[in-house]
């Protein structure tokens, strides 16, 4: 049985990393795509072709999820193409890591807008649709970094933290009409945005997670399979920490 079966689905940032991640596992569970990306259009075009060659309906939007006016209208072109949706992933998201010290101002506007009020963006686009058709699963992308902080990344962590507190009011504003809203916090995802760092850093970050390794994005998608699934209809307001328990 494939677990979401003629349910229609929107990803941001589904080019590369977690979203690609996520949209190849919905794919297999028999899910139609429409997936966004900022600027890598040949990866989006690939992807798009192997989100086809599956079997299922998809296609690739470039569109910037931090522009509140481009998330309506992505809105407003997915559901002339697709006609309806039932899941919202919220993935796209940037670091511009620096200690408090030297973090410009730029640098924590650009990632609060990116990571959180796209959020914000998107989730409000896709609402009217939601309440009319009954139901819908939002899936925000969070952090580890979220929840308990890290050094050399303020802009970040704030604006992960504050998905949290977006997503368990949505919750509960929206819950008797049968949307529900779930946060996943990644711990150490092994992606691009994770490639920046070091091999010494990148083992240091293995050692210390209780399963011995990093992430991958299809352990993260697997999590964001059950909450956009019918098998999570009593799921709402809750932070699924998919992180080999690191925060354990
Ligand atoms: P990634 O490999 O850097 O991919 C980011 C994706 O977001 C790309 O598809 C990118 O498109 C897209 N994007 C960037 N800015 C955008 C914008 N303004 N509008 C629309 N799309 C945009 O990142 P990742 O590691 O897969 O991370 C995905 C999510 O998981 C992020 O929210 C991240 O914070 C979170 N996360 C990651 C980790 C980790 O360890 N990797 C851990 C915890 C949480 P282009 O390719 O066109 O640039």
């Amino acid at each position: 049985m494939k677990l979401l079966a003629d349910k229609t689905a929107i990803i941001t940032g589904a080019s590369r990393g977690i979203g690609r991640g996520i949209a190849l596992a919905f794919a297999k569970q028999g899910c139609n795509i429409a997936f966004t990306y900022s600027s890598s259009v040949d990866a989006a075009q690939s992807l798009e072709n192997e989100l086809i060659a599956t079997g299922v309906h998809a296609k690739g939007y470039q569109s910037d999820a931090a522009d509140f006016d481009a998330a309506q209208q992505l809105v407003d072109d997915v559901l002339s193409h697709f006609e309806t949706v039932d899941i919202l992933i919220n993935n796209a998201g940037i670091t511009k890591d620096n200690l408090l010290m030297r973090m410009g101002e730029a640098d924590f506007d650009h990632v609060m807008n990116i990571n959180l009020k796209s959020v914000f963006n998107v989730t409000k686009a896709i609402q009217r649709t939601f309440l009319k058709q009954r139901h819908g699963s939002l899936i925000h992308m969070s952090s580890v970094v979220g929840v308990k902080g890290n050094a050399g990344q303020a802009n970040y962590a704030a604006s992960k933290a504050g998905i949290i507190g977006f997503s368990k009011s949505v919750a509960l504003e929206l819950g008797s009409r049968n949307i529900r809203s779930n946060v996943v916090a990644p711990g150490f995802i092994e992606t691009e945005m994770t490639d920046q760092l070091s091999e010494d850093v990148v083992q240091g970050w293995r050692d210390g997670i209780p399963l011995k390794r990093g992430g991958t994005p299809e352990d993260v998608a697997n999590a964001c399979v059950f909450l956009a699934s019918d098998l999570s209809n009593y799921i709402t307001g809750q932070v699924l920490h998919v992180d080999g328990g690191m925060l354990t």
